[in-house]
């Protein structure tokens, strides 16, 4: 696993419409491998794609090192269930931010409420970029998909 990003897939992400991702909106250029992970604040709500809920813990592990990044700490993935006991997966910093989620989110439980995934220590690396990539940074990128 990157030390870095924590994925061993250097060029998994951006998983949705990767080339509109990497054209319009701000990385987080793995200074390790070379990983893009998408950092843009939605226009509207201020958020990041690591502030919603992930489908999967391999998914929600590609995005925790944008979270690391933009709190300039080690934050962790928890498992949350609906109602219907459907499973998903959110980032956050502390115990205090799940719990004031869960308080909002009602029909949301977190029956084990540690995290799932975590690295041990929030650490800085001086290659990285945070930047929007030019047209032939793209190109370059999703040819060695
Ligand atoms: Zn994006
Ligand atoms: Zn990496």
């Amino acid at each position: 696993m990157c030390v870095e990003c924590y994925i061993d897939k250097s060029r998994i992400t951006p998983l949705l419409s990767p080339i509109n991702c990497l054209k319009n909106h701000t990385q987080y250029i793995c200074g390790t491998c070379g990983r893009c992970i998408c950092i843009e604040h939605d226009p509207k709500r201020g958020l990041q794609r690591w502030n919603f809920p992930f489908k999967s813990l391999e998914i929600a592990k590609m995005y925790l090192r944008t979270a690391d990044y933009t709190l300039k700490e080690a934050c962790g993935i928890y498992e949350i269930e609906n109602h219907k006991g459907k499973k998903s997966y959110k980032i956050f910093s502390n115990i205090k931010d799940l719990d004031s989620y869960l308080r909002n989110n009602s029909s949301k439980i977190c029956k084990n409420k540690n995290p799932i995934f975590k690295v041990d220590d929030y650490k800085e690396f001086y290659s990285t970029q945070v930047r929007k990539l030019s047209p032939n940074e793209v190109e370059k990128y999703m040819s060695e998909r």
